[in-house]
């Protein structure tokens, strides 16, 4: 089965080609349908309506089975926030881990616990038919910008349960073993089959 992977993110692109490596089916770039310039505004107010959006937006232009996800930070000390906002929290990575940083300057390390949510969502052409899985990790914001090249996004300010470095200090196998795309994408390949 083709399937169109619906995203212009460089970090999500590489992180999916790994993970689902192991699934049976062919996995197409927007590049490779002529869609490089196709995009969709996630105008719902939760993940899981912007990652069906998203994948429906997708499959209709593609007339192919596609998938998308819908990532956020959920940071507990601010409420949630910036949670399905967190692509327009600022204007650049290193903004809003700047942002959050100084959002949270006076919060002790125990009260600066944090998720990451990554719905993902399977469409089909022309049709209501809809597939969604959701994964999560848990984590807290670090104190500053953490160290490494690794990854992408709010990568520099979040140390997942069990480690105290960032992801940014992690190598990407590892990352993904743990990470809420690894569990939402370990959820989607059975049921892909
Ligand atoms: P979206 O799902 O593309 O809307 O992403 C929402 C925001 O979360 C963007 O700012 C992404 O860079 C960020 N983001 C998504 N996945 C990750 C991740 O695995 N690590 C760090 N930031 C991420």
């Amino acid at each position: 089965m083709d399937l169109l992977l619906g995203t212009h993110n460089k970090g999500k692109l590489r992180e999916y080609k790994a993970l689902l490596a192991e699934a049976s089916v062919n996995l197409l770039m927007l590049d490779d349908v002529g869609l490089s310039a196709f995009d969709v505004e996630e105008t719902g107010n939760t993940f899981e309506a912007n990652a069906a959006l998203k994948a429906q937006a997708y499959a209709n232009a593609s007339r192919l089975p596609a998938m998308a996800d819908d990532t956020g930070l959920e940071v507990d000390a601010l409420g949630g926030r910036p949670g399905v906002y967190s692509a327009r929290y600022g204007s650049s990575d290193r903004e809003r881990c700047e942002k959050l940083l100084a959002e949270l300057a006076n919060v002790p390390d125990d009260e600066r616990t944090a998720r990451f949510v990554c719905v993902i969502a399977v469409a089909q052409p022309q049709t209501d038919k809809l597939l969604t899985v959701r994964g999560t990790v848990e984590g807290r914001i670090s104190q500053a910008i953490g160290g490494g090249n690794e990854g992408f996004g709010y990568d520099a300010v979040f140390i997942p349960d069990g480690y105290d470095v960032t992801w940014s200090a992690i190598p990407l196998a590892e990352k993904n073993r743990i990470s809420h795309r690894g569990v939402a994408a370990r959820k989607l390949i059975p049921l892909l089959k």
